[in-house]
């Protein structure tokens, strides 16, 4: 972990024996302190103060929390509050660090999220995979149960079965409510249809572990944690791949840029040897080449720049490993990970792998590189939900940016890679 300049919310309790019990977040966090004054006011100053903090998604779509919640509409109908702890994309593991260290201050952010739109009833859907997490939130939730915490509302752990498509959140919310973990479509929108038919919230861990602070310092507090305009508080950034020290690190929202991050906060590239790509947010965003890493890594800047913070889980690529083979090992993921319900990803993600897997091996022909921005580009936007486009945007990208690999390839040249 590294605490890259000004306040932090999360590194500081990392790897701490006995951080995640109730007695060190009363001690040394909110320790549900933030969850009374909450309380104490109205649904709407709850989420004034969360518009004010500009708090984004911290699950991928990056879009403004306060705002989401007040799309749900003042009924008497039943609400939920779920919390999405999936986090499958490949390259991200910030959630777990939470969970595993604050499991407490998670709950707590969802018990004022409740509050906020009106919900009793809240779920953590947690990947199958994370099994000692999810039992850190039994016991979490066990705590808050029994010392009163929880007051109205109450919160249940349920296990997904490792499907990335459940990460999706109505996937997630079909997958909820014991069906088969497809996406739905869109509107109409959970905030007005969710979970069983109720009007709904789907937020990821890091967001709902930020509202305790916020609640608790004010939102203009949080916002002025940031370094950009419309992005509050900090992030945590996950980096992998081959630099010097890989691992979890916190820095204000858009206070460095990705050569900082990589050079400066992990040491630079392992080895000595040079840059070659950049995946910045997850396996779903596309790359930016070494020249390109003077960019804020925030969600603005890297939109700007082409691609897409996402989950702020960026993998860093060393100039001897095969950008090709790399992008053949996302499409397979992808075209594993397909729920099959549309054609576009059903059936085009699978056909970008061939052609991938063709050029990959020296197969393939000039023609093959043409065919794969075609298959790619049958599929960007025109898939049911985000998976197709998470296929297909990394394709386009490499392709544009990395061209002369992928001819290297067909044409039995040396792969700069190899
Ligand atoms: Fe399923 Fe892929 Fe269509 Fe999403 S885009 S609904 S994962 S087939």
């Amino acid at each position: 972990m590294y605490i890259a300049g000004g306040e932090t919310l999360f590194v500081q309790h990392l790897g701490i024996t006995g951080a995640r019990t109730l007695d060190y977040f009363k001690k040394h966090m909110t320790g549900y302190r933030a969850a009374q004054k909450a309380a104490g006011m109205t649904t709407e100053a709850i989420i004034d103060e969360v518009k004010r903090s500009w708090l984004r998604g911290r699950g991928g779509a990056g879009f403004p929390t306060g705002t989401k919640w007040s799309f749900v509409p003042k009924t008497t109908a039943q609400k939920y509050l779920v919390c999405n702890a999936d986090e499958s994309e490949p390259g991200t593991f910030k959630d777990r660090a939470i969970i595993r260290n604050m499991p407490h201050m998670l709950v707590e952010g969802m018990i004022i999220a409740a509050r906020a739109i009106g919900a009793s009833r809240g779920y953590i859907y947690i990947r199958g995979e994370y099994e000692e997490e999810a039992g850190i939130l039994e016991e979490a939730l066990k705590e808050a149960r029994d010392a009163g915490q929880l007051g109205k509302v109450d919160i249940f752990v349920h296990r997904g079965a490792g499907a990335y498509i459940c990460g999706e959140e109505t996937g997630l919310l079909n997958s909820l409510e014991g069906l088969r973990g497809e996406p739905r479509d869109k509107p109409p929108f959970p905030a007005v249809k969710g979970a069983f038919d109720g009007p709904t919230v789907v937020n990821n861990v890091e967001t709902l572990a930020c509202i305790p602070s916020i609640i608790m310092n004010g939102g203009a507090w949080f916002a002025g944690l940031g370094r950009i305009e419309k992005s509050g508080g900090t992030r945590l950034v996950g980096v992998s791949g081959q630099v010097n020290r890989p691992g979890l690190y916190e820095i204000p929202a858009g206070g460095a840029t990705i050569r900082e991050i990589i050079y400066d906060i992990c040491g630079g590239i392992a080895d000595d040897r040079q840059l070659r790509a950049v995946i910045p947010g997850g396996s779903s965003t596309p790359p930016l080449s070494a020249d390109e890493i003077d960019v804020v890594y925030d969600i603005e800047p890297l939109a700007c720049a082409g691609s897409m913070l996402g989950s702020a889980a960026m993998i860093v690529v060393s100039e001897d490993y095969c950008l090709v083979r790399l992008l053949e090992r996302i499409v397979l993921f992808y075209e594993r990970e397909s729920c099959g319900q549309c054609t576009p990803c059903r059936e085009g993600v699978a056909w970008a792998r061939k052609i991938l897997s063709r050029i990959e091996r020296g197969t393939g022909t000039d023609r093959d590189i043409s065919l794969l921005l075609s298959v790619a580009d049958s599929i960007n936007g025109k898939a049911l939900c985000a998976l197709g486009d998470a296929a297909a945007l990394p394709i386009m990208g490499f392709v544009k940016k990395f061209r002369a690999d992928f001819e290297a390839h067909v044409r039995g040249g040396r792969c700069p890679g190899a």
